[in-house]
């Protein structure tokens, strides 16, 4: 077990797009256990690499039971959406209503270069748009309300782990926008693995998408329980 430290907002490489996976190898594999290490520790319902300071399109998700993993995702999603609160490991106990796509499908790689699919609704498909979303430098945040996200700003600036945040990631933020302002170094680069660099492979929604899940392609995802990307246990 390899439990990482979570990143917290305000740490750079949560804004920088993550690269895409080319070697399958077994580090691959490593940071794989260790994405799910931490994420089950924290505990999380998705974690993506930027989050653990590593700049590859990773993440994995454990929603309904099921744990898992998609590698260099490119999603389909549903022009339906759903309603429903919000949260993230990187902004410890806060936690808005954000809205996202109902459906997804997310097409991507397992940790073996197998092609997969994930299909899903609700709070699966909450999560894959909230994990893709930090594979391109994009938080939570951006998605919400501007009401909301004043809301979470304010929260930001009076959040118990502010004064960690300096000190974890060396980086000064705006006190009224949370921007970052400078960041007195940069964060480690992990061993063996690239740095991050902008990259961008988002698919663009296809319009009409409502369709019923597929048979067998996963599990239900019940209704209500869209509670909160960033913990189980509220
Ligand atoms: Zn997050």
């Amino acid at each position: 077990m390899a439990v990482q430290p979570i990143r917290l907002f305000g740490d750079p490489v949560l804004r920088t797009p993550a690269e895409p996976v080319t070697t399958f190898d077994k580090e691959l594999r490593v940071l794989v256990r260790d994405l799910v290490d931490t994420m089950t520790d924290a505990p999380g319902v998705g974690l993506a690499a930027p989050q653990i300071g590593v700049g590859l399109r990773v993440f994995t998700y454990h929603v309904d039971e099921v744990v898992g993993h998609l590698i260099n995702p490119s999603l389909d999603l549903s022009d339906d959406t759903q309603d429903g609160d919000e949260g993230c490991l990187s902004f410890p106990g806060l936690v808005y209503p954000c809205t996202r796509s109902m459906w997804v499908v997310a097409k991507g790689f397992n940790e073996y270069g197998d092609p997969i699919v994930i299909e899903g609704s609700e709070l699966l498909a909450r999560c894959v748009q909230h994990e893709t979303d930090h594979l391109n430098g994009v938080l939570f945040i951006d998605r919400l309300e501007v009401e909301q996200r004043k809301l979470a700003m304010r929260a930001v600036r009076d959040s118990d782990w502010t004064g960690d945040l300096v000190r974890v990631s060396s980086t000064l933020l705006d006190a009224k926008t949370g921007h970052v302002l400078a960041a007195k170094s940069a964060p480690e680069p992990v061993p063996g693995l690239p740095a991050a660099h902008r990259t961008a492979n988002r698919v663009p929604a296809r319009p009409g998408r409502d369709r019923p899940p597929a048979p067998g392609a996963q599990p239900s995802h019940r209704a209500g329980s869209t509670r909160c990307v960033g913990s189980r246990s509220r």
